[in-house]
């Protein structure tokens, strides 16, 4: 029996790969995404690191705009990095447009520069499971800034949250898909 999840990762640019690799070493179907079609055969959809300005253009290209929010309004989307700046309500550094179907504020490149880049450890909290130790890569990353009602912060990292959770979303700042462990993307097929 094939199994019933199939996970879409947007796949107009950025770490589309890592995502797929994680998942499929969980026996879970992960599908690159392109097109509207493609989507709405998704039960959920990573928006992958990359360059946020970039995929708005390609976004928009691609006709997925719509589509995008269509689908966050009924299923699951996790934004990393970049894609947590896309799902964030409000962009900082500079200002730009956003699905905003995550209410949180979002400063990019906060860290400073490419070679400021860094790899973190720190607790994550699930719901309902015990603390684990999370690595996070962390490339041009954003931070968040302001977190809305009813967002959950999973993780903190130099006081600041790095994994959060709303309704059945999720954001990470850091890309987890190129650390070690799997306890995110387990999490995230099962919302
Ligand atoms: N700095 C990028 C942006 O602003 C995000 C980097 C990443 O996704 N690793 O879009």
């Amino acid at each position: 029996m094939t199994h019933p999840l199939r996970i879409g990762v947007l796949a107009l640019q950025g770490a589309v790969q890592p995502h797929r690799a994680k998942l499929a070493a969980l026996g879970i179907e992960a599908v690159p995404v392109r097109d509207a079609e493609e989507l709405a055969a998704c039960s959920g959809l990573i928006i992958p690191g990359g360059e946020s300005t970039t995929f708005l253009k390609l976004i928009h290209a691609y006709r997925l705009w719509q589509p995008l929010l269509d689908f966050a309004a009924q299923r699951p989307l996790w934004g990393v990095c970049a894609g947590s700046i896309l799902m964030a309500e409000r962009v900082e550094n500079p200002a730009q447009a956003s699905l905003a179907v995550m209410p949180i504020t979002v400063r990019r490149n906060a860290y400073g520069r490419q070679n400021e880049s860094f790899i973190a450890h720190f607790p994550l909290r699930l719901p309902g499971q015990p603390p684990v130790e999370q690595e996070g890569v962390f490339i041009r990353a954003p931070q968040v800034m302001a977190v809305g009602a009813g967002v959950r912060v999973l993780a903190e990292y130099g006081g600041q949250p790095v994994a959060l959770a709303a309704g059945r979303h999720l954001t990470t700042t850091f890309h987890p898909e190129l650390a070690a462990g799997d306890a995110l993307h387990r999490h995230f097929v099962i919302l």
